[in-house]
């Protein structure tokens, strides 16, 4: 019987598995941490505190996927509907802010809809880049002063260094009354693309992935460091040589690429190419719950310090002691564009300094728990030079039979549930050759 090599136990790597399981197919997954998960772990903390890797929010549209996720924590799950919020300037604006712009400052508002009306009233230019898109979308003034901004922080390069593919319904287009509404009304009509979320009870987010562990045969702490794929062997760092009949590989493109014995200097070039964010997270704990009322908010301020805030106790009443609240704070760094430029836990303090800034932080508050940990790999970077540069790579790793799946691996925005089903597909391939 063939035995499939996975390389990577994030949810890319268990959705591969999980399609060999039901094939009657033999997997052994490959994982350097000493726990599973990849950019879906969950860490429990002394003193009864949960915190994802970042906010990690199921709202997938897969029903299939939906109830194997349910099954996997026992129907133990939270619903929740959520709410998203926008800060900037002193200001708290529901999301998206293009739609709830009431009570922002006159002038502004005069000149963002003068913009927005002509654009609208202009015949679609060439989109060429993001930036183009956001102008055309949205008139310059709203670009520049929101999207723009809030782009630069998150995926630390400018908008017309970056393509659109990526846009999906992320973004969303009013049509000009619901401006108008958003401008004269603070009550407005709900259009965020995600209304309810999905979240496990017990456990944080990894608890999803319970029902694949025994799927598959999960080796933790076996770090793959060279790939022979002419005599489809791994070699492991800890000097290990494993044969393989078929691999599937969830590493970073990148890494893969790096790690190919006799990979061609083109390949190898173009796989540098490819940027990708990295995301400090920085994780803290006080002694009250009613902190905000959104789930998520986004931050525009070039000057303050976080990008984007979640509130971990909000999903589960099991992530915090009770009478405690959480918040987590992401960081944006890249090795491209805005390289770190300090140690994950010297961001703790400019964090909970600009919390306290926009008053989420009182002074009264007790910080009763407070870490930082480094996502080296976080957002793909849509920059200009991804697209050339990933057909290359795929191209070479298609024409060597190693199989790529997940966030990374593909090389695209993929949500975790969608991460899956990329293991799956990648999966798949390997049960059509046999
Ligand atoms: C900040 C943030 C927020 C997010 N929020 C959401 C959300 O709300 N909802 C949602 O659905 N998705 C969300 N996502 C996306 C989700 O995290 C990803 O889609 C998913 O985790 C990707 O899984 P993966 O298996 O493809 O990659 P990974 O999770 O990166 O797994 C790859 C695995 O490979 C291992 N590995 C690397 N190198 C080696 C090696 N040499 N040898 C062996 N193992 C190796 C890694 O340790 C890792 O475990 C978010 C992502 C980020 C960054």
């Amino acid at each position: 019987m063939a035995m499939v090599t996975i390389i990577g136990a994030g949810m890319a790597g268990f959705g591969a598995a999980h399609k060999l399981y039901n094939n009657n197919l033999k997997s052994v997954i490959f994982e350097r941490n000493q726990h599973y998960g990849g950019n879906c772990a969950s860490f429990s903390y002394d003193g009864g505190y949960i915190f994802d890797l970042g906010p990690h929010l199921s709202f997938t549209k897969f029903e299939r996927v939906k109830e194997l996720f349910a099954k996997s924590v026992n129907q133990e799950f939270q619903d929740i509907k959520i709410k998203a919020s926008n800060y900037w300037k002193g200001h708290w604006i529901k999301h998206p802010a293009q739609c709830n712009l009431h009570g922002l400052p006159e002038n502004l508002l005069v000149d963002l809809l003068c913009d927005f009306i002509n654009e609208q009233n202009k015949k679609c230019d060439r989109i060429n880049n993001y930036a183009d898109w956001l102008i055309s979308s949205f008139g310059k003034t709203f670009a520049e002063t929101f999207p723009m901004q809030y782009g630069l922080k998150f995926h630390t390069t400018t908008a017309d260094n970056m393509s659109t593919e990526w846009l999906g319904p992320r973004m969303y287009r009013p049509k000009l009354e619901e401006v108008l509404h958003g401008v004269i009304s603070p009550k407005t009509t709900d259009v965020h693309y995600i209304n309810y979320v999905r979240y496990p009870t017990f456990n944080g987010y990894m608890s999803f992935l319970n029902l694949f562990i025994d799927q598959t045969e999960l080796k933790l702490g076996f770090e793959v460091d060279t790939i022979n794929p002419k005599e489809k062997r791994l070699c492991l760092t800890n000097g290990t040589v494993v044969s393989y009949d078929h691999v599937i590989s969830s590493l970073p493109l990148p890494e893969l690429i790096a790690k190919i014995i006799d990979a061609p200097k083109e390949v190898i070039n173009a796989a540098q190419k490819l940027s990708c964010s990295s995301c400090v997270v920085v994780d803290i704990a006080i002694d009250r719950v009613d902190i905000s009322d959104a789930h998520w908010i986004y931050f525009y301020d070039k000057d303050f310090f976080f990008t984007r805030l979640n509130f971990p106790h909000m999903l589960s009443p099991n992530n915090t002691p009770a009478g405690t609240g959480s918040i987590q704070a992401e960081v944006y760094y890249s090795k491209k564009y805005k390289p770190l430029d300090r140690s994950p836990n010297d961001c703790i303090k400019p964090v909970i300094n600009d919390l306290k800034r926009c008053g989420l932080i009182r002074e009264e508050d007790k910080i009763l728990y407070s870490n930082a940990i480094l996502m080296p790999y976080a957002n793909v970077i849509f920059d200009l030079e991804r697209a050339d540069a990933l057909k290359i790579v795929k191209g070479y790793l298609d024409d060597i039979g190693i199989y790529y799946c997940g966030r990374y691996g593909e090389w695209d925005y993929l949500w975790s549930d969608q991460s899956f089903v990329s293991g799956e597909n990648a999966a798949q391939k390997i049960i059509e050759s046999l």
